[in-house]
């Protein structure tokens, strides 16, 4: 994309932001974008939203500013959760629409779907029922983005959609060791039981499945989102590929050519069993799309953490 399509990307300094920006590096990114970062704005606030939106008058968005945190930052600040998260949603996507942005690409979560959803989980089924207890006033406000969006394209004939990935891992990820997702967690734990000769402590029976997308996959995919995908419905972007904990920490050990011990502490909670997606759809786009391999991810995202460890996130936001 060039430079004149002015593309405006929110919460341009997180993982995904990072993978879009050094897209020279990765081949199919957009480093001419402007990506801003709670830093810089704070988009709860409207009058905010409404003057980075006069200064950079984008034609496209790539909205992926929210308010994340694990089950405990979740359960701790439960309101903060809903308020911040619909606001910032509900600001961003107004705003675009003022402005006249022709094309919005929301980014949601797969823990927006129902607790009791049939698996796999497909784009039809996000409002099938209750998610989560654990998350949702964040579930909530994410649904929500989905619904302004369809109701947006309906009203105004713009072009805003949503995707939905499944875990996303690599550079650039908070590597936070109190309420991290598995894969930095296990990388940052790995590496330190390294450097101290010390077992790694992984939590659970290493039984659960889950499903796992580097994030250099998903800037190419948002880019092609940017530029292709219009159904009001999203968009799920996944592997459907599941890989156990289990054999993932068995990649991460060998990545870290790590010798010691491995314990599997099952007063730890498992959390679900497994929830995997179909991605027919992304499929149905692009049936020849290739996935970076989990081996060679997890590498790449080892190599990065390790040069980078005095900067990269360690720490707990809140
Ligand atoms: P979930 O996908 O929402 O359950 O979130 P997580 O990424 O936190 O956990 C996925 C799975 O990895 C669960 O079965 C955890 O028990 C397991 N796991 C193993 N070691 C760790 C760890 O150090 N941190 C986290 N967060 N999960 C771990």
């Amino acid at each position: 994309m060039s430079k004149e399509e002015k593309i405006l990307v929110t919460g341009g300094t997180g993982m995904v932001g990072y993978s879009l920006r050094w897209g020279h590096i990765y081949g199919n990114g957009i480093p001419d974008a402007t990506f801003v970062s709670s830093r810089d704005y704070d988009l709860r606030e409207k009058q905010q939203v409404e003057a980075m939106f006069a200064k950079y008058k984008p034609k496209h968005v790539i909205h992926l500013a929210a308010r994340v945190g694990g089950v405990k930052a979740n359960t701790d600040y439960v309101a903060d959760f809903y308020y911040d998260n619909i606001m910032i949603n509900t600001n961003v996507i107004e705003a675009s629409r003022r402005v006249g942005v022709e094309k919005v690409v929301s980014f949601l979560s797969t823990c927006i779907f129902p607790d009791d959803a049939e698996y796999p989980l497909t784009e039809s089924k996000i409002h099938l029922g209750e998610p989560h207890s654990s998350n949702y006033p964040y579930a909530y406000a994410k649904r929500m983005a989905d619904i302004q969006s369809r109701a947006y394209k309906e009203q105004y004939d713009v072009d805003y959609v949503s995707v939905i990935p499944t875990n996303i891992y690599g550079p650039n990820d908070n590597f936070n060791l109190e309420n991290g997702h598995v894969m930095p967690m296990l990388i940052h734990k790995c590496y330190l039981a390294k450097k101290n000769n010390t077992d790694l402590k992984v939590w659970g029976t290493g039984k659960p499945l889950r499903e796992f997308i580097y994030s250099k996959d998903v800037g190419e995919l948002t880019t092609w989102a940017l530029k292709n995908y219009d159904e009001s419905e999203p968009i799920i972007l996944s592997t459907s590929h599941e890989i156990s904990i289990r054999d993932l920490v068995d990649l991460i050990v060998s990545g870290f050519n790590y010798k010691g011990k491995v314990i599997f502490d099952t007063d730890k909670p498992d959390g679900q069993y497994r929830k995997p997606s179909d991605n027919s759809k992304l499929r149905k786009y692009l049936p020849d799309f290739e996935f970076t391999s989990i081996e060679q991810g997890i590498q790449e995202t080892i190599e990065w953490f390790v040069e980078n460890y005095e900067g990269a996130r360690k720490w707990e936001k809140h």
